[in-house]
């Protein structure tokens, strides 16, 4: 492996919150090299107190460290600052100068989205709607050169879009006003799963008939974390096999059916260590295979191994 390749390799690996450039920590924006994206993502954290109704075995979120109270930061005013700083070092050239991005082969070097993620559910955030408006008015008040701007992105559980007005926000900053995605999780379709994998405190009844709702209403990309757990004969270990992909595949071929407009179907495993460290990578093979299984669906079902 070539000395760029090897840094793509050791920043897709790399998705941590602390970035600082010029001198400036940065807290609620952060740069990342995305598999997903394609090429570089500028994350915003609009959930500094780590609050999130989901407490996903995979996620990368250590909740033993508390979060920041919100109330001790400006979000707004920290977040386009930070964007502000971002870019214009981007710009000058600072940006790949002072940091691993430099290293990067030029195709890695784009930014291809800003996407609202974090250290929890970004639709919970308080602050969601003022910072997605201004985050918007920011793509389309700058000058790309000719360029396409970067896409403003939603990765989300979907639980803040259960409530209409909130799906009529996201439609329009994130959809209407520029270009936009909806990045929707759904890890599993099973009410053992779900419970086992994202823990949450929203009963799987009710997060089913809360995503039905958001795929009839909104156009999204799905995105399903697939993992192992344990080590075969451990206590609560899983391999993930068609107890967890056939729920998947039929609530998937289902919103098809309905007419949802679903633009691609990602299933990916762990590039990163969680915080629980039974979670395992799966086998690229096995997403392959699911996917060969899916490929009658007319959009494409890419895998991140
Ligand atoms: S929904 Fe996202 S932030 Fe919340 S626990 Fe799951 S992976 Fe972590």
């Amino acid at each position: 492996m070539d000395a760029s390749m090897a840094t793509v390799a050791s920043l897709h690996a790399d998705h941590s919150r602390l970035f600082t450039l010029e001198g400036h920590s940065f807290r609620a924006v952060y740069p990342v090299l995305s598999r997903r994206s394609g090429g570089l993502s500028v994350g915003i954290n609009l959930n500094l107190d780590k609050g999130c109704n989901f407490d996903c075995i995979y996620c990368q979120v250590d909740r033993t460290v508390p979060g920041m109270e919100e109330k001790r930061l400006p979000l707004l005013e920290t977040v386009m600052e930070e964007i502000g700083l971002l870019f214009s070092a981007m710009d000058s050239g600072a940006f790949f100068r002072e940091t691993s991005f430099g290293s990067l082969p030029r195709e890695f070097q784009a930014v291809k989205d800003i996407a609202f993620s974090g250290d929890g559910e970004p639709t919970l955030a308080p602050s969601f709607r003022e910072l997605s408006r201004a985050v918007r008015q920011f793509l389309s008040g700058r000058d790309w050169g000719g360029g396409s701007p970067p896409v403003l992105r939603l990765i989300t559980n979907g639980s803040g879009l259960f409530h209409r007005e909130t799906r009529l926000w996201t439609r329009k900053t994130f959809l209407e006003e520029g270009p936009g995605e909806i990045w929707l999780k759904l890890d599993a379709a099973d009410r053992h799963r779900f419970d086992f994998i994202n823990r949450s405190r929203i009963p799987f009844e009710r997060m089913m008939q809360g995503v039905d709702q958001v795929v009839a209403d909104l156009p999204v990309t799905i995105q399903t974390m697939i993992l192992d757990y344990g080590r075969p004969g451990e206590a609560d270990s899983f391999t993930a096999g068609r107890d967890l992909w056939d729920p998947l595949l039929a609530k998937v071929s289902g919103w098809d059916k309905e007419g949802a407009r679903i633009g691609a179907w990602h299933l990916y495993s762990v590039a990163r260590q969680p915080a629980v460290e039974r979670v395992r990578k799966v086998p690229a093979e096995r997403l392959e295979a699911w996917a060969r299984e899916a490929a009658s669906l007319p959009f494409p079902v890419l895998v991140f191994p």
